[in-house]
C-alpha cells in the first residue's frame, strides 16, 4: 500500500517511473518540490523493465545512452558491452533509483487510470487502478514514447492453444523454446532482435514479415577497461558533444565523426561507396550520419538504400529470399534496425520466412496460424507487432484539462503541443519524451526537458503565478514549425509510426520534432525568454 494517504496534495505528480520519471524525482526533489510517482510496473526502469524479451539491447552506445547528470554517477558505474543488453540497462535504472533513493516516492503496481483539472482549485486530480486519489500542482507524463503496445487482434487468435507472448510484455520467466515450433509476427527492432535469439533454439521459427527492415550489424562487443577509463576522463566533453549534435549520439567509439558536410551527390562515387562501408564497419547507428541529405533528398536516400540492399544480399544464401528481406522504402524513414546473425537466421534449415505481402495472415487455428490457404502448426506465437507511438500511452489514459476537454479529443483532430511538452487547455501539465519531443537520444532529452519544466516551476513560484499553460497563438507557431520540418524530410514519404500510419485511424502527424537538437534547444530558450507565449495566473 501507498505510504502517502488518500488525497494527499502533492507539488507534482509523475506518472512512470522510467529513466524520465527517476530523473524527475530527483530534479524535482531539488527543486524543494514534494512528489510521488505512480508506475505501472513492479519495478523501475520504463521501456527497459517491460521489453525483457530475449535478444533485447539497446543501439546507442551506452556511453552516451545513460544519464549525465551526475559525474559521481558516471564515473562510478561500468558497462559491459559497447551495447548492454536489457537486464544490464535494468540494472543500471535501480543502481540510479538506490545511489539517488528515489524508491521512497514511487508507488509501484500501479497505474493512472484518470487526471483532471480542477479550475477552481487549480490543481490535478489523479486516480488510480488501486483507488489512489491525489491532487498536484503540477502533473507530469513521463509514459514513455514507444510504451503503449498494439494488443495483438487476429481472428481465431482466442481458439488458439498454443502459448503467447508479446515482446513488450515479456514474463519473467524465460519461456523454452528449444524443439519447439514457434511464429514471430512482426520485423521491426523488436522483431529482429528476438528472431536472431530464437531462431538459435526453436525446433522451427516461422518468421511472419510484412514489410521488411533496412539493418545494419550493430558490431557490438565487451568494453575494454582501458578505452573505458580514457572514456570516463572526458565524459564532460562527450556531454557536450551529445548536446550539441542532432540525434544526441556522436558514434564515440569509431574514427568517423558526426556531423556530416556534404551531400551524398557531392562526391565522388567511389568515396560515397568508401564512406558507407565506413559506416557498416562501425555498425549501429551510423548511417543516420553518413551525409547531410540522406533524409532530405529522395537521390541522395537512394545511394545508401541501395547500398544496403547490397549488404543485405551478399548475407542471405538463397537469392529469392534476399529480394524478399530487401525494403524498397526509403531508408532511414522507418527506424534502421542494427543487428547481431540477423540476416544469418535465414539461412539456417530451421527458419523460413513467411512474405505476407504475398498471402496475408488468415487466422488463427486451435494449433496454429493459416497464411493464405497453408496452415502453420505452431506450439508459441511472439507478437513484436510494435506500438501507439508517442500519443498512445496518453490516449490510454483519462486526462481532462479546462471544459473537461480530454487530451485525446483534441488530438484527435491532429496533433498539437508547445515544444513538445505540453499544450494549452491544460494548464501545469507537461509530458517528457513525448509527442512534438525531438528525435534525439531520450535519456538526454528527458533530462533537458525535466531541467526546463522545473526551471519553469522555480521561475513561476518566484512570482507567485500558480498556473501556466502555453496560448494559442505561441503553439500553432511551434506546431507550424514542426511540421514544416517534417515535411521538409523524406519521412512522409514512407509509411511509418513516425507518422502515426501503423495505428488505423490515427490522423497523420509528423510525431516527431526532426529539427535536431540544438534548434529544439533555441525554441524552448526562446518560449523562456519571456513569457509571451503563455498565459499565466
Ligand atoms: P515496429 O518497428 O513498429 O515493428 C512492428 C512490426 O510488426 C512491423 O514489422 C509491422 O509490419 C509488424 N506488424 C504489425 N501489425 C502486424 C499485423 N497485423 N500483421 C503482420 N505484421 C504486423 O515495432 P518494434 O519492432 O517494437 O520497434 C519499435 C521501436 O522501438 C523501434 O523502431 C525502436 O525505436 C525501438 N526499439 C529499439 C530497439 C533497440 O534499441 N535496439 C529494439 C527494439 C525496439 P508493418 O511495418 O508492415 O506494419
Amino acid at each position: 500500500m501507498p505510504s502517502h494517504s488518500p488525497r494527499q496534495h502533492l507539488d507534482m505528480v509523475i506518472v512512470g517511473a522510467g529513466f524520465a520519471g527517476l530523473y524527475m524525482i530527483h530534479r524535482a526533489r531539488q527543486a524543494g518540490l514534494s512528489v510521488m510517482c505512480f508506475e505501472a510496473g513492479s519495478g523501475v526502469g520504463g521501456t527497459w523493465y517491460w521489453n525483457r524479451y530475449p535478444g533485447a539491447r539497446v543501439d546507442i552506445e551506452c556511453v552516451e545512452y545513460s544519464y549525465s547528470f551526475s559525474k559521481e554517477l558516471e564515473q562510478e558505474w561500468d558497462w559491459s558491452e559497447r551495447y548492454a543488453s536489457q537486464p544490464e540497462i535494468e540494472r543500471y535504472a535501480n543502481y540510479v533509483a538506490d545511489r539517488f533513493e528515489l524508491r521512497s516516492d514511487i508507488v509501484h503496481s500501479t497505474r493512472v487510470t484518470s487526471t483532471v483539472f480542477d479550475a477552481s482549485q487549480r490543481h490535478w486530480v489523479i486516480r488510480t487502478d488501486q483507488g489512489h486519489e491525489v491532487t498536484a500542482d503540477f502533473c507530469i507524463m513521463a509514459t514513455g514514447l514507444i510504451s503503449a503496445p498494439i494488443e495483438p487482434s487476429f481472428e481465431g487468435l482466442e481458439d488458439f492453444t498454443g502459448e503467447q507472448y508479446l515482446t513488450s510484455r515479456w514474463p519473467a520467466q524465460k519461456p523454452n523454446f528449444e524443439n519447439r515450433r514457434v511464429a514471430v509476427i512482426g520485423t521491426g527492432s523488436s522483431g529482429i532482435q528476438v528472431i536472431s535469439e530464437v531462431a538459435e533454439e526453436a525446433g522451427q521459427l516461422y518468421v511472419l514479415q510484412r514489410t521488411p527492415a533496412y539493418t545494419i550489424p550493430l558490431q557490438n562487443r565487451p568494453v575494454d577497461p582501458e578505452q573505458a577509463a580514457k572514456m570516463k576522463a572526458q565524459y564532460a566533453e562527450l556531454r557536450e558533444r551529445q548536446r550539441n549534435s542532432f540525434s544526441g549520439f556522436t558514434l564515440v567509439h569509431s574514427d568517423l565523426s558526426p556531423p556530416p558536410t556534404l551531400s551524398a551527390l557531392e562526391v565522388s562515387d567511389e568515396a560515397r561507396r568508401a564512406e558507407y562501408e565506413n559506416r557498416w564497419a562501425s555498425g549501429g547507428l551510423s548511417p543516420y550520419y553518413a551525409f547531410t541529405d540522406s533524409l532530405l533528398n529522395m537521390e541522395s536516400n537512394q545511394t545508401l538504400a541501395e547500398f544496403a540492399r547490397e549488404k543485405i544480399r551478399a548475407r542471405i544464401d538463397d537469392p529469392v529470399i534476399a529480394e524478399k528481406l530487401c525494403p524498397q522504402y526509403p531508408i532511414l524513414t522507418r527506424r534502421l534496425s542494427p543487428e547481431t546473425r540477423y540476416l544469418e537466421a535465414f539461412n539456417r534449415s530451421n527458419v523460413e520466412l513467411v512474405d505476407l505481402l504475398e498471402a496475408p495472415i488468415h487466422r488463427f487455428t486451435k494449433q496454429g496460424l493459416v497464411v493464405g490457404d497453408t496452415e502453420l502448426p505452431l506450439d508459441a506465437v511472439i507478437f513484436a507487432t510494435g506500438f501507439d507511438v508517442m500519443t498512445g500511452a496518453m490516449d490510454r489514459i483519462d486526462i481532462r484539462g479546462r471544459d473537461d476537454l480530454t487530451l485525446k479529443a483534441r488530438w484527435a483532430e491532429g496533433l498539437t503541443s508547445h515544444l513538445g511538452m505540453m499544450t494549452e487547455g491544460f494548464p501545469n501539465f507537461f509530458w517528457i519524451n513525448g509527442p512534438h519531443s525531438p528525435f534525439y537520444n531520450p535519456i538526454l532529452l528527458a533530462e533537458y526537458q525535466c531541467d526546463f519544466i522545473c526551471d519553469l516551476i522555480t521561475d513561476l513560484k518566484a512570482d507567485n503565478i500558480e498556473v501556466i499553460e502555453p496560448l494559442p497563438e505561441a503553439e500553432a507557431q511551434y506546431v507550424q514549425l514542426t511540421n514544416d520540418i517534417g515535411n521538409n524530410t523524406l519521412y512522409p514519404q514512407s509509411e511509418n509510426y513516425y507518422m502515426g500510419d501503423n495505428i488505423e485511424g490515427k490522423p497523420r502527424n509528423t510525431l516527431f520534432w526532426f529539427g535536431g537538437f540544438p534548434f529544439y534547444r533555441k525554441q524552448c530558450r526562446l518560449a523562456r525568454a519571456d513569457w509571451t507565449g503563455f498565459r499565466v495566473e
